[in-house]
């Protein structure tokens, strides 16, 4: 075990059965061990620097039916809503004047947010906010959809693989939806010159160590920018209702092999993380992570974007949510900082 740490530490490589063996084998031990590198790792890249990220909730309008998804369009007992142009704005100054120089706008796949829609509001964002980056997290789209939003201003996107199976792929969503898509799309967004970001969610129902160690690979090989992990965590109205949540601890294992495979990459510690364990961000950043995404959404719509349940922050207002993570930071010897965070090239 310690011989394939450091061989991951000097090589931030290993093969898959490599990756499994470093997963099915951990032990509080070598846990430690590996938090250890991986922090050391990070603070020589990022120092005590965490970098915030105002995450708006768009919309909770979809097409899609992914069966772990609390918006999932099946899901008729959830109250739909779409915000406006100037609600986004909105929430955009509020987040400039709490230091935030990142937006994220993230949705379900509402085709009201087309192209001119979309592009208006993210071209709308960067005029009034010209020192800020504008990520979007909006599903799959056409390349001419992600060219166009890249052209209007769009710094980055964010979009998970969920995971890099297919054949587990094709268990956690409908028929309609493809692997080779989810993967295609990923591909063209940094062939436009976005910072891509990518992921998986931890103990999603019929995972297995040999698919996470996979996605390890994945993220090897693909040398995302970003990458958002966090635990599955079921949702009431869902197919995988009674499935059982993924662990903050994997979670936190899993950050610190990321942050050593990609030193650089800009990794949060996801409110999924805080939603199985109430100082799960803190472990997350304790473990490697550099980035949290405090909510900016308006509070009024924060429990309608219930992409599964217990949610956490959904009835603070966006100053209130700054001010305890940079508490919480402050505690854990860390900072929040008012940067944009793009990531750092030949960090190492
Ligand atoms: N429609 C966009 C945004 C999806 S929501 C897209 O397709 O990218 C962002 C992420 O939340 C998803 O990619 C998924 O990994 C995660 N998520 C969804 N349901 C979840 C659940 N029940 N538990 C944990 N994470 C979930």
């Amino acid at each position: 075990m310690r011989e394939i740490l450091q061989k991951l530490a000097e090589t931030h490589s290993l093969s898959v059965d490599e990756y499994e063996r470093l997963i099915s084998e951990r032990t509080d031990e070598s846990s430690r061990l590996l938090r250890e590198l991986a922090v050391k790792v990070r603070r020589k890249i990022y120092g005590n620097k965490v970098y915030i990220r105002g995450l708006i909730e768009i919309s909770n309008i979809c097409k899609n039916d992914c069966y772990y998804c609390g918006i999932r369009r099946s899901n008729k007992n959830c109250e739909r809503y779409r915000l406006k142009a100037d609600e986004i704005l909105a929430c955009c100054d509020e987040g400039y004047r709490l230091g935030f120089r990142t937006f994220v706008l993230q949705g379900g796949e509402d085709s009201y947010f087309d192209d001119d829609t979309l592009g208006g509001i993210v071209r709308d964002i960067k005029a009034s906010h010209s020192d800020c980056a504008v990520t979007l997290s909006m599903g799959e789209r056409s390349r001419s959809s992600y060219e166009y939003l890249r052209a209007c201003g769009a710094d980055r996107y964010l979009l998970r693989h969920e995971t890099a199976n297919r054949e587990h792929y094709e268990r956690l969503h409908p028929s309609e939806m493809s692997y080779d898509k989810r993967m295609e799309c990923l591909r063209v967004l940094r062939e436009l010159g976005y910072q891509v970001g990518c992921g998986m969610m931890i103990g999603s129902p019929f995972q297995t160590v040999r698919h996470l160690a996979e996605d390890l690979k994945f993220l090897e090989t693909f040398k995302p920018d970003m990458c958002g992990i966090g635990p599955f965590v079921p949702h009431a109205e869902t197919v995988f209702r009674n499935y059982p949540a993924g662990t903050a601890e994997l979670t936190c294992y899993l950050l610190s092999v990321i942050r050593l495979i990609l030193p650089t990459v800009l990794l949060p510690a996801t409110t999924a993380l805080g939603t199985v364990d109430p100082v799960g961000r803190e472990k997350g950043i304790m473990s490697g992570a550099n980035v949290v995404m405090p909510n900016l959404s308006p509070v009024n719509v924060r429990k309608k974007y219930e992409l599964y349940d217990n949610k956490i922050c959904t009835g603070e207002e966006s100053a209130q949510c700054r001010e305890c993570l940079s508490e919480r930071m402050k505690k854990i010897g860390y900072k929040i900082v008012v940067d944009r965070g793009d990531v750092i090239i030949n960090g190492i």
